[in-house]
């Protein structure tokens, strides 16, 4: 023994970003039960996680969630006024964090865990030059007929295109890049204090531009694992753990030749990253959130499924991610 008494400061520090898909399971209903049933589940990993000497902030997907916050609105459009979608972002955080805040406290209490869970809704910085504004491409909200489409598109101005494979129109949003996560800097003092865990950045964050010294909320969503590489190299944490359906990251995902990745430098994932192994809207932006944050200074970045997140912390299973 030398003595040494461990103090907050000695503790990991960690963004943890839990995909939408964990949340509301593909074919699922989305009643308040089953997704806090889903967050629950997720709830006991986290929870053995700050247990074990981890001081960390927690981000969520928010998809289906949002799609279903501008339903409502559609659907009673003609009694209440909508809200532009940066209120329904914000709505989102608002409702998945609460549910999470719940689900997490119980099993902090269950394991005599001691932590506030606080919801922070988080704001993200996007350039208004960012040439995603001029191709909106994340489709967004409930699906329409042609009819309906081109009348959306002459009433609000919105961008609608057609998805053949679930047919139907849709609207497309922009989705930029994060510059800057507005609350990181709080969100570090509280999670550093070793007696808050923090759930924020949301869905990507709410989207706002700088405008005359003001910041002004945009028709757009963020990647939230993009988002959470920006939050995380804000908070200068030590590990960005995004926790997704599949075990890691595969070449050749699909494929009867797929293989798992154990641990890769940054140079690596940006080789498979090019040579088109992983999708766009799904695993790509996460190996590239990785990547931009390994290569930020941030100590290591961890794609696994929510059940293997205690193994993966040892290294033991799940893709970990290196600068070099
Ligand atoms: P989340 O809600 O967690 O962000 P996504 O659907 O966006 O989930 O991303 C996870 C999905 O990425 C997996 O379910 C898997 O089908 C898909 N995927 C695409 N390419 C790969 C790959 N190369 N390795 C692993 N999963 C991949
Ligand atoms: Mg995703």
């Amino acid at each position: 023994m030398d003595g040494k008494v461990a103090t907050w400061t000695d503790m990991t520090t960690a963004v943890v970003a839990v995909g939408g898909n964990a949340i509301l399971k593909r074919g699922q209903l989305p009643t308040m039960d089953n997704q806090l049933q889903n967050l629950r589940s997720i709830s006991k990993h986290i929870a053995a996680m700050v247990s074990g000497g981890y001081n960390i902030s927690l981000s969520h997907g928010n998809g289906p969630q949002v799609g279903d916050i501008l339903l409502q609105n559609e659907a009673a459009k003609y009694e209440v006024p909508p809200m532009p979608l940066d209120v329904c972002v914000a709505q989102s955080q608002g409702m998945i964090g609460y549910l999470f805040q719940q689900a997490l406290t119980e099993e902090l209490e269950t394991i005599r865990c001691q932590r506030t869970v606080l919801c922070m809704l988080t704001r993200v910085i996007v350039d208004p030059g960012d040439e995603a504004f001029s191709r909106p491409s994340k489709p967004i909200g409930p699906y329409y007929t042609a009819a309906e489409a081109e009348q959306m598109e002459l009433s609000t101005g919105c961008v609608m295109r057609e998805d053949r494979a679930r047919g139907g129109w849709c609207r497309v949003v922009p989705s930029p890049r994060p510059v800057e996560i507005v609350e990181a800097a709080p969100i570090s003092r509280l999670i550093c204090s070793g007696r808050d865990l923090v759930i924020a950045a949301g869905g990507g964050g709410i989207p706002v531009v700088r405008q005359d010294g003001r910041l002004v909320g945009v028709e757009a969503v963020v990647d939230k694992d993009l988002a959470s590489a920006c939050l995380a190299k804000g908070m200068k944490v030590d590990l960005l753990i995004m926790l997704t359906d599949v075990d890691g990251v595969y070449l050749e995902h699909g494929s009867p030749r797929e293989r798992l990745l154990g641990e890769i430098t940054a140079d690596e994932a940006e080789r498979y990253l090019r040579e088109g192994h992983f999708y766009a809207g799904s695993m790509g932006p996460k190996v590239e959130a990785a990547i931009a944050f390994v290569r930020a200074g941030g100590r290591k970045a961890i794609i696994t499924r929510p059940e293997l997140l205690h193994t993966a912390l040892s290294s033991k299973a799940g893709t970990q991610i290196v600068d070099r």
